[in-house]
């Protein structure tokens, strides 16, 4: 849900907004927006073929398209479309352009509750995607809420304000049911400008038990460049997080715009790749449906002898 539902809507003919657009236009021969929602979400007015057509003219090569499902009546997407709908339209759309030489995938975006880890479970055994990603998101129930989070931010200390949100990632991690933790700590659209992106770089022992549990599990960290275009105008998670999972011996990250808006389409993406080569990480993981495969950086963001942070 990172548009918000309060977000300005765009209809697909309206100019980007100005962030946005200069955020887009360097991002020129990506090989994997592995992020990206279109009119099969409820927050979104993107058609799949608008984001296509972009793609084939800025020679971007893969996109994976992750709508939304959700598995709590009152969630946005619930009962939104259904599986068969949005395989249909993906797929259709995927044989479209497949002679432009681009490659579409049909991923999925599901929001994590433990309440329906059961019923995640059993959807994904019966119905197969090139790729999922499990988030956690910020409902109307949850203390961060626009209404609640100020309140629920005084006087609390950072890991308690935290630990709703990070404990409902820890255990999406801990499910193995994804292949990609998208936006880590999404949280932080919401805390900001109560609790600062400072002061929770500040305290990166509250991120560690999640980084620990993607190593152990095997699941990708999302580098999702979203953030870039919301209030905390940085990564979820930002850099040091994901040189961090580095360290602790994390190889399998990945970055996606989490588009949801023609204009918004890569936003972003050139400095979510930088952050992935910043932690010495020189591919992007992903799946196709079979097993996981690595995509390549661009060039410039190697260096002979290894990846470094030089992708400026
Ligand atoms: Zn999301
Ligand atoms: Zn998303």
């Amino acid at each position: 849900m990172t548009a918000g539902r309060s977000a300005r809507v765009l209809s697909p003919a309206a100019p980007a907004p100005a962030a946005s657009a200069a955020l887009t236009v360097q991002a020129r021969d990506l090989p994997l927006d592995s992020h990206v929602h279109t009119d099969l979400s409820p927050d979104s007015d993107a058609p799949i073929d608008a984001y296509a057509s972009q793609a084939v003219e800025r020679d971007i090569a893969e996109i994976a398209i992750t709508d939304h499902v959700d598995f709590g009546p009152g969630m946005p997407a619930y009962g939104f479309t259904s599986f068969d709908e949005r395989e249909r339209v993906v797929r259709d759309a995927a044989e479209r352009w497949a002679p432009h030489g681009l490659a579409i995938r049909f991923g999925v975006e599901i929001s994590y509750e433990r309440g329906h880890e059961a019923d995640i479970r059993e959807h994904l055994a019966r119905n197969a995607y090139d790729y999922v990603i499990g988030s956690v998101h910020v409902f109307s129930h949850s203390p961060y809420h626009a209404e609640r989070v100020a309140a629920w931010t005084a006087g609390r200390p950072l890991a308690e304000v935290v630990a709703p949100y990070f404990d409902e990632v820890l255990a999406a991690i801990r499910s193995g049911l994804f292949d990609t933790l998208g936006h880590l700590d999404f949280v932080k659209r919401y805390l900001v400008p109560h609790v600062t992106t400072a002061q929770l770089a500040a305290a990166p022992e509250l991120y560690e038990p999640l980084l620990v549990a993607l190593v152990e599990t095997g699941t990708a960290l999302e580098v999702n460049t979203s953030g870039l275009r919301q209030p905390p105008a940085e990564t979820y998670p930002a850099g040091p997080i994901v040189e961090r999972f580095a360290v602790l011996g994390g190889t399998a990250v990945t970055a996606g715009s989490d588009s949801h808006r023609t204009g918004s389409f890569t936003s972003g993406l050139e400095a979510g790749y930088g952050v992935v080569a910043a932690a010495g990480l020189g591919q992007l993981a992903f799946r196709r449906g079979g097993s996981r495969v690595g995509v390549a950086l661009p060039d410039r963001f190697r260096t002979r002898g290894g990846v470094t942070g030089a992708y400026t």
